[in-house]
């Protein structure tokens, strides 16, 4: 089943991961009515922010607060691997904040060029989850 991601959605992840293409990047996506509708990028304050995510705690608590304000509710929780793989880390897994959510991961590439893949953490295993790529 396909989440079914608008493509302007995708562009704008496309264009945060490859806008910082040596830093993880990493926010929050939100979805009205089970249909996600927007993201919320949230800064890194990792301190190997090329390797790992740590989402700023008051941007983080003020997106969530964003979301329940609007009536949204929280889709997927995204970063990117600036060096691959397009597959969630053991640390990612290990760390997740919001294990129920589905995990996207971005993966830039130098040609502009990006790869998304989804996932949903199981019993500390990452399980593909499929989405709308950006090519289709
Ligand atoms: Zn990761």
């Amino acid at each position: 089943m396909k989440s079914g991601i608008p493509a302007s959605l995708l562009e704008q992840l496309r264009q945060q991961a490859c806008a910082t293409p040596e830093v993880e990047i990493c926010g929050l996506i939100a979805a009205r009515d089970g249909q996600p509708v927007r993201c919320m990028q949230i800064r890194n304050i990792a301190e190997r922010p090329r390797q790992h995510f740590n989402m700023e705690p008051r941007e983080q608590i003020a997106a969530f607060r964003q979301l329940r304000e609007q009536g949204e509710e929280l889709f997927a929780i995204y970063h990117s691997h600036p060096d691959g793989p397009a597959t969630p880390s053991a640390t990612d897994i290990r760390e997740a904040g919001y294990p129920d959510a589905l995990q996207m991961i971005i993966v830039p590439h130098q040609d502009g060029r990006v790869d998304i893949s989804a996932y949903r953490f199981r019993d500390g295993r990452a399980v593909p989850a499929e989405i709308d790529s950006p090519d289709s």
